[in-house]
């Protein structure tokens, strides 16, 4: 009998857990084929999701939990559980049904009978969201299509189930300052998106704050790219070929003309020119800073979907899986 874990991040759920705990044991009814375990990883709550979660873990065996010894955040809470977790399919969802549990049987299927390694989803609608947050949830995936390593789906959630090996992937990028969104895409492998209307929390409130959810957004674009580290050397470019063009049409008009110039023309051209060095390093120093990111985090320089062993040298980690 195969097994599915279920990671469930929660950070002062007290109102939701049971709401949550029923709707997964439906789903888990539906799927009588398969072993499952409950994780709950209780992220520093001070509110009773802790006790709840103790009473669920006695009345069913099924259930585990993990309690912080303070809020560390939603990527520690979902990294804590996929480290525990011992499942062949691993599934990730929020604990106040945002993410509706009756779309798992289907995104199972993907994953069990269609040859994907993850199936994903994303919400098409932002409906009672504030506008303020959606506009700026917007541009950000907008942003980090464009300058970042990874794509990102437009409203995609952290509800998401897992082939073991792509999750054995996901843990190997060890980086402390995790951003999963931008892990999981980086990843790669074959992911089936699965869209949905947005649902409204069944009970308390978001506890993302407008600061947290921009410290989110930086934190995955410091993770995945380099433009703003990199950016000031295009500044340097344009502003010290335009000092070029400028000394060029200075040096035109006063040796190939009657006009007077200005001298001072001379020190704007000569100050736009030094701009455009300091740039330059700046930029230089950037791409200095990104690299040495990149050494740290040490991420694996490739993963291996599929190989005829004999023929291909293997990382070590990487045999670990395929074995
Ligand atoms: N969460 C967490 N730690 C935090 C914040 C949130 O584990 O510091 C959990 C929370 O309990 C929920 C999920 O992450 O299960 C998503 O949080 P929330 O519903 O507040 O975010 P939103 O759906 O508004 O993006
Ligand atoms: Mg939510």
């Amino acid at each position: 009998m195969k097994k599915i874990s279920v990671i469930v991040p929660c950070y002062n759920e007290a109102d939701t857990i049971d709401l949550f705990y029923k709707a997964i044991v439906r789903q888990a009814k539906l799927l009588q084929q398969y072993e499952f375990e409950f994780i709950f990883v209780d992220d520093g709550s001070n509110d009773a999701t802790l006790a709840k979660l103790r009473a669920l873990g006695s009345s069913d065996e099924r259930v585990r939990y993990i309690s912080f010894s303070r809020n560390f955040g939603k990527e520690s809470a979902m990294l804590a559980g996929f480290r525990a977790s011992a499942g062949e399919y691993i599934l990730t969802m929020d604990a106040d049904l945002q993410d509706p549990p009756d779309m798992i049987p289907e995104m199972l299927s993907a994953v069990v009978n269609e040859g994907f390694d993850c199936a994903a989803a994303r919400r098409v609608t932002r409906e009672g969201e504030s506008a303020v947050r959606s506009f700026f949830a917007r541009r950000f995936y907008g942003i980090m299509d464009r300058i970042s390593d990874v794509h990102l789906a437009q409203g995609e959630r952290d509800f998401r189930i897992m082939t073991r090996r792509y999750l054995d992937d996901v843990l190997r990028l060890c980086e402390h300052n995790r951003f999963s969104k931008g892990i999981f895409a980086w990843v790669g492998y074959n992911t089936k998106w699965f869209e949905y209307k947005n649902v409204e929390r069944s009970a308390g409130t978001s506890s993302w704050s407008f600061k947290n959810l921009t410290k989110y957004a930086l934190q995955g674009i410091i993770s995945f790219s380099s433009f703003p580290a990199v950016f000031p050397a295009y500044a340097g470019a344009v502003t010290g070929a335009f000092s070029i063009v400028m000394a060029v049409i200075l040096l035109i008009l006063k040796f190939g003309t009657s006009v007077s110039v200005n001298p001072l023309l001379w020190i704007v051209c000569l100050l736009v020119f030094l701009a455009s060095l300091v740039f330059d390093f700046q930029g230089i120093t950037g791409a200095y800073i990104t690299q040495a990111l990149a050494e740290d985090r040490n991420r694996p320089q490739y993963l291996i979907k599929e190989t005829d062993e004999d023929k291909v040298e293997l990382h070590s980690a990487q045999k670990d899986v395929l074995e």
